[in-house]
């Protein structure tokens, strides 16, 4: 405790004597969700010099790691042009978790700003009704084809890794894209990399339809013990997937809704 009050001391001190290099040594050593609390602490001047001492980058890992009612404030205060290039650094369900929280005309004016395929990816998910599997789902998935070696996957998997909100699953889809298979990590890792996909995936997929209610999609995660569940439309086609992290956010907020409601019963009363 005393460690980190006088990290954080140090922090302020660097941040008003225009030390950057300093600032942004010791700054990197926190964890994002500590970088985050520190944050949430200064004046609002401090936090500006934040914003030029930072990269879009790194305050979107940031902000990833805030609670989703409270970054608001802080997008509203950056200047527009670097709140859509933080946006654009964001995990995509993240990003339109935090749009959805702003006015239509805000939102428009960052995606105009935004580069176009950043913008297109959460338009698209901008559409999905709210508290749905649609609106927290991301589409940073990796997918494979069926007739693909084990081998072939782990290559491309390398490559793929680092911009995936989780590796931990591979989907396994037929031509037309119908998620036909899937496939943990470690199963990929103990088979023999010489087979197909289609010989060691478990076909028996459990997923859930985009417009399912975020609650009951938290309740079967906990109910398989799932670190992410597959999105699908009508016809089977995979849209996206949703992960642990974000339904325990899902369960937090819908724990304070219940909470809400019961306290307006009592009220009444
Ligand atoms: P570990 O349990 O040690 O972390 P694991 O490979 O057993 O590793 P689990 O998360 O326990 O991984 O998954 C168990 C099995 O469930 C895996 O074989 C995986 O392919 C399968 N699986 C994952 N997602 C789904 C899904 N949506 N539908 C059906 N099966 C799935
Ligand atoms: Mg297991």
């Amino acid at each position: 405790m005393n460690e980190t009050i006088e990290q954080w001391n140090d922090l302020v001190i660097f941040l008003r004597n225009n030390e950057m290099e300093k600032f942004r040594e010791y700054f990197s050593l926190l964890h994002p969700y500590d970088q985050g609390q520190f944050f949430m602490e200064q004046s609002s001047d401090d936090r500006h010099t934040m914003y030029t001492y930072l990269s879009a980058e790194e305050i979107a890992s940031m902000l990833e790691h805030m609670d989703s009612d409270e970054r608001v404030p802080y997008v509203i205060e950056m200047d527009p042009r670097f709140a859509a290039i933080v946006f654009e650094q964001m995990a995509v369900d993240d990003a339109v978790d935090l749009l959805n929280k702003l006015d239509t005309d805000k939102i428009a004016s960052y995606l105009t700003i935004m580069n176009q395929e950043a913008a297109k990816e959460i338009k698209h998910l901008l559409h999905y009704e709210e508290k749905t599997a649609g609106s927290i789902m991301t589409t940073s998935f990796v997918a494979f084809y069926k007739d693909e070696t084990l081998k072939e996957v782990m290559n491309v998997l390398k490559q793929e890794a680092p911009a995936a909100e989780t590796i931990y699953y591979l989907y396994i889809l037929d031509d037309d894209k119908t998620l036909v298979g899937v496939l943990s990590l470690r199963d990929l890792i103990v088979a023999d990399e010489r087979v197909q996909i289609e010989e060691v995936m478990n076909e028996q997929v459990v997923s859930v339809s985009a417009g399912k209610d975020q609650e009951e999609v938290a309740q079967m995660m906990r109910d398989y013990n799932f670190l992410a569940v597959p999105v699908v439309d009508f016809q089977d086609h995979l849209l996206g997937i949703i992960t642990a992290d974000d339904i325990m956010d899902v369960m937090d907020e819908e724990a304070s809704d219940d909470y809400s409601k019961l306290a307006a019963v009592s009220d009444e009363e």
